[in-house]
């Protein structure tokens, strides 16, 4: 019997369950998809899934070896650099063809007010003082927000954050996508002044720029980590196509 490659997915991603779904439409693969284990209730792609980190650039080497993986592709978050570069190494000492799926950053257009910052302590130092500040950062990235005891945070995540959160910080918890006028209408509600994200890029996250600009409010963007240079594509059909490349 033929054995199939099998293609391990590093996810998280709404592009890492796009591309799994679309691959187990393709009989040819065996497709793992493999998530960090950071959130309670993770959407889960289609098909197999491991959770859990594989411990450093070591441990991925030892699981790429040890599972028989021909191809992984790196579709974590923009943001997710240490896994990028674990993933990075371990395909160069093991030999492995790596490719990444990642969607383009936002870029600002005209209206737009962004002031782009390396880090979070970098965004939190640049709220104005007394500012009401919209925070979409994740639950584990605030604190260098709550430490700005002069500004009043809403700040919306997905899950509550792993740490207490003093009175001037209040916690909104939803999942996106979010629409132009929910955006709007949020802003309006609690009186924001300003804006605070990280460069993700993509659809399901962008409203909040468009509200900010049909609101005339200031950005604070948050810029993307520097990831290994390795090949890739912006969306998961051009991804569909380097794999069968990489894989014939
Ligand atoms: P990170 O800083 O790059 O990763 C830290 C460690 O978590 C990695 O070294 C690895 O542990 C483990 N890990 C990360 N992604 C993994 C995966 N897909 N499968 C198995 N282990 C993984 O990543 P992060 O920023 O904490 O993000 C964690 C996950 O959440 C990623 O999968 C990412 O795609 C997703 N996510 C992140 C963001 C964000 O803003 N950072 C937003 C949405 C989704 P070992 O070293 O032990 O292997």
């Amino acid at each position: 019997m033929e054995l199939k490659p099998t293609i391990l997915i590093l996810g998280g991603t709404g592009e890492a369950r796009m591309l799994a779904s679309a691959l187990a439409g393709q009989a040819r693969y065996r497709v793992v998809s493999s998530l960090a284990g950071r959130t309670a209730a993770p959407l889960m792609p289609e098909g197999e899934v491991r959770k859990g980190g594989f411990g450093g650039t070591e441990g991925l080497v030892k699981y790429l070896r040890e599972t028989g993986i021909a191809l992984v592709v790196d579709a974590t978050h923009p943001f997710a650099a240490g896994m990028s570069r674990s993933a990075a190494e371990a395909c160069d000492a093991t030999g492995l063809p790596l490719l990444r799926v990642e969607r383009p950053p936002w870029e600002p257009g005209p209206g737009d007010e962004w002031r782009m910052v390396a880090d979070w302590e970098a965004a939190a130092a640049a709220l104005p003082e007394g500012a009401c500040v919209l925070l979409t950062v994740g639950g584990g990235e605030i604190a260098p927000f709550l430490k700005r005891t002069d500004v009043s945070i809403v700040a919306r995540m997905i899950e509550p954050p792993p740490i207490p959160v003093p009175g001037h910080c209040d916690i909104l918890l939803s999942r996106p996508p979010f629409t132009l006028e929910d955006e709007i209408a949020l802003m309006k509600e609690r009186g924001i002044d300003v804006l605070v994200t990280k460069n993700a890029g993509g659809e399901a996250t962008a409203a909040k720029l468009d509200a900010a600009r049909a609101l005339r409010l200031p950005v604070i963007m948050i810029t993307r980590p520097r990831k290994p240079p390795v090949p890739g594509a912006a969306t998961v059909e051009s991804m569909l196509a380097l794999i069968e490349r990489a894989l014939t």
